[in-house]
This record gives structure tokens, C-alpha cells and sequence, in this order.
């Protein structure tokens, strides 16, 4: 392994797991923790749940399965040129989705209303307070490495790094981050609540993300036939490739075309991000991770690159998830998820005996709703209902 930075996450200094374990003898304890996400049943899940177009839409689109491997290709590279924990950032990336409901982000906010329902119905009763706190995917995917994982005879969930879980908690609503602090003081909520910033590795994950799903969703749309090549000349960081990439190549058309720009893109923001972050860490004199900690985010996009991505990103919010089409998919989407939510909740014998509970019931199904792939959510609302909402 290259050395690291002295900034970077070193598996030697980890703040360790919530359960000790002893080292293993061959792997470093993030290398362990990407092993334990990849060998997880949520992991596996993930190839059938959806990015942006449903899974059974088409064989090719991204899902949040190769999502993940993207974001963990990107972050590796980028973490190799500034010398960053390449495991590290790899366990993250593919732990960063395990939390996702099916269906996408449609799927969040339908459980997320779903349980601020139950929690207008609850408000007296024992667990009122748990579904006051909605449902949040960040907040998931640690549920999911924490809890609610079955692997180990001695602990709940996969035990991971404390690193780990920290860029796993990407985001959280500062009542979420009070009650996780209750349970482990100075723990991963706790920079939600006092300021500060996760490590390097972290914070290139979330921007690795940004880079993947922005490149691929371009791909996708095209595929789809829901955006044009011709709607994307109005985009400067995408356009500006594809006119780089036909000046060399000026019989280049089509797939190939599209891909060689889309390349060239992803080569320049990842070159951006490794060149603006060094002069982030330069001008702020970081030598530490604590002083990372301290600091304000530091792996960033220059500023123009920032204001191009940013472009780029309304694109598709306008133009592909916004689609009509997406709209009506997400539309049933959101149907299939309230409709399941009321129904447990109703007649909790529907449930798999695991998730029925005599109190707090509602967090229960959202966490079963929330491990369901797409397809198996499909089914499970065609024998509840009867109605075939995906034919
Ligand atoms: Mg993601």
C-alpha cells in the first residue's frame, strides 16, 4: 500500500468498532469493513433497486447496485492521486445507498410521509417519538450496518469502523443526530450537532456521488430516450467535451460519441477535484486529521467546475427527473409505498413475524418496506391489493 497523507484516515489509528474485535491477521480493519458490506444481504438488494429508472424498465440502466461501484471507482482513483485511504473510501461508497427504500428517491419521500402520518395518529402512544423522526436514507444505511444486519453471533448489524459509519452518516436532521448522541455520546451525530467535518475520505465520497450519478443519469437519459444529445448542447460542461471529443475525432457519432463526452467529462472533474482540493488543504495548512475535523469541507470542485456541475445537475432535474414519464412512474411508486405502510400498520399479521412488534411498530415496517427491492415491493402490493400497478 502507498503511504498515506498525514491528513488521511490510517486503519491503524481507527477509533475502532462499537464491539471490539481483534485485528484480523491478513486484512486492515477497513478492508474488513469493505468485505463485510459486500458479503451483506442489503448489499445485494441493491441490484435490484432502482437509481432513476425502475429496474425492470431496462437491462442497462444503472442501478443502485452499480451505482455504488461507480461511486467506489471514482473514489479510489481520486483517493490514490492524493494519497487518502483507498479502502476506506471504497467501504463507504459501497455501504452509501444500503439504506435506499425501493424505487428511489420517490420511495424516501413516500415512507417519509408515511411515517409523519403514523406519528399525527400516534402522538400519545409509546413510540410516538421514533416516528415523529420520519424516515431519512442517510440515517438508514447506518441502521442497516448497525442493526439491522443478522450475520454476527454477538452484535446486531456488521460492527464497522468507526470511520466507516461516519461517512455512511452522510446527512442528518439535527433531532435524528440528538437522539443517535444519546446512545454514543461523541459518536458519528455528533459533528451535526457541534459543527466540524468528517475525514477526507468521507467528504470525497459525497463528491464522487455527485460525479457518478451526473455522468451516468446522462447516459441513461439518452438510453431512455427522455433527454437528446441535441437538449444537451445547452449544458456547457457536457457540451464542451463532446465538441473537444469531435474536433479530434470529427467522424465520431452517436453511442460512441456520447460516451467519449461523457469520459472526457468525468476525466475533468475528476482532475478538478484533485488539483482543488490539494490547494484547499494548502491554504488552510491542514496536516492532520483533526485539523481536517476542524476545518470546513476540503474536498471540493473549483469554483467554475462547482457552477458547471451545478449546471449540469438542474439539466437533469428539469429535464429527466422531472420527465413526465418519471413523474407517473414515481407517481405509482409512491402509491405502492403508502399503500403497503397503511396496510402493515393496519393488519400487522402481514408482516414476516420479525418485523411485528408490540410497540413501535411503525419503524419496523418502515425498515421492512425500506430493505424491499423494487420488484418484491411490486408483488408484495399485487397480493395485498390485488392491483396490478406494473403490468
Ligand atoms: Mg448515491
Amino acid at each position: 500500500m502507498a503511504a498515506l497523507a498525514t491528513y488521511a484516515c490510517d486503519p491503524a489509528e481507527s477509533r475502532g468498532r462499537r464491539y471490539p474485535e481483534a485485528p484480523a491477521p491478513t486484512r486492515t480493519g477497513f478492508q474488513r469493513d469493505r468485505d463485510r458490506v459486500i458479503h451483506s444481504t442489503a448489499f445485494r438488494r441493491l441490484v435490484y433497486k432502482t437509481q432513476v429508472f425502475l429496474n425492470h424498465e431496462g437491462d442497462l440502466f444503472r442501478t443502485r447496485l452499480t451505482h455504488s461501484i461507480e461511486v467506489a471507482q471514482l473514489g479510489r482513483s481520486i483517493a490514490r492521486s492524493l494519497s487518502l485511504c483507498e479502502d476506506l473510501v471504497e467501504a463507504i461508497a459501497l455501504a452509501h445507498d444500503l439504506g435506499h427504500t425501493p424505487f428511489g428517491h420517490a420511495g424516501q419521500d413516500a415512507l417519509h410521509a408515511a411515517m409523519g402520518a403514523a406519528s399525527a395518529r400516534a402522538v400519545s402512544s409509546e413510540g410516538a417519538e421514533d416516528v415523529v423522526l420520519g424516515f431519512e436514507h442517510n440515517l438508514q444505511s447506518l441502521r442497516v450496518v448497525d442493526e439491522l444486519e443478522e450475520r454476527y453471533p454477538a452484535f446486531d448489524g456488521l460492527n464497522l469502523s468507526f470511520e466507516t459509519r461516519e461517512g455512511i452518516l452522510k446527512h442528518c436532521s439535527r433531532r435524528n443526530a440528538e437522539r443517535l448522541e444519546l446512545r454514543e455520546p461523541g459518536g458519528v451525530a455528533s459533528r451535526f450537532l457541534v459543527g466540524g467535518s468528517p475525514s477526507l475520505e468521507a467528504q470525497l465520497c459525497n463528491l464522487a456521488d455527485e460525479i457518478a450519478y451526473n455522468a451516468h443519469d446522462i447516459d441513461d437519459g439518452v438510453r431512455s430516450g427522455l433527454i437528446t444529445l441535441e437538449q444537451l448542447e445547452a449544458v456547457d460542461l457536457f457540451e464542451s467535451h463532446r465538441c473537444e471529443a469531435l474536433h479530434e475525432h470529427p467522424s465520431l457519432v452517436g453511442r460512441r460519441l456520447l460516451f467519449e463526452a461523457i469520459r472526457r467529462m468525468l476525466s475533468a472533474q475528476v482532475y478538478d477535484v484533485i488539483d482543488a482540493t490539494r490547494t484547499r488543504l494548502a491554504v488552510e495548512g491542514v496536516q492532520t486529521l483533526d485539523e481536517v475535523r476542524q476545518a470546513p469541507v476540503l474536498v471540493t470542485f473549483s469554483d467554475d467546475m462547482r457552477a458547471r456541475s451545478q449546471a449540469l445537475k438542474s439539466f437533469l432535474f428539469r429535464n429527466l427527473y422531472r420527465h413526465p414519464q418519471v413523474m407517473e412512474t414515481t407517481g405509482r411508486a409512491r402509491q405502492i409505498i403508502g399503500d403497503l405502510f397503511q396496510r402493515y400498520l393496519e393488519e400487522p399479521g402481514e408482516l414476516p413475524a420479525a418485523y411485528q412488534r408490540p410497540a413501535g411498530q411503525p419503524r419496523a415496517v418502515a425498515d421492512y418496506i425500506a430493505g424491499m427491492t423494487d420488484r418484491f415491493a411490486i408483488r408484495e402490493h399485487e397480493r395485498l391489493f390485488g392491483e396490478v400497478m406494473f403490468p
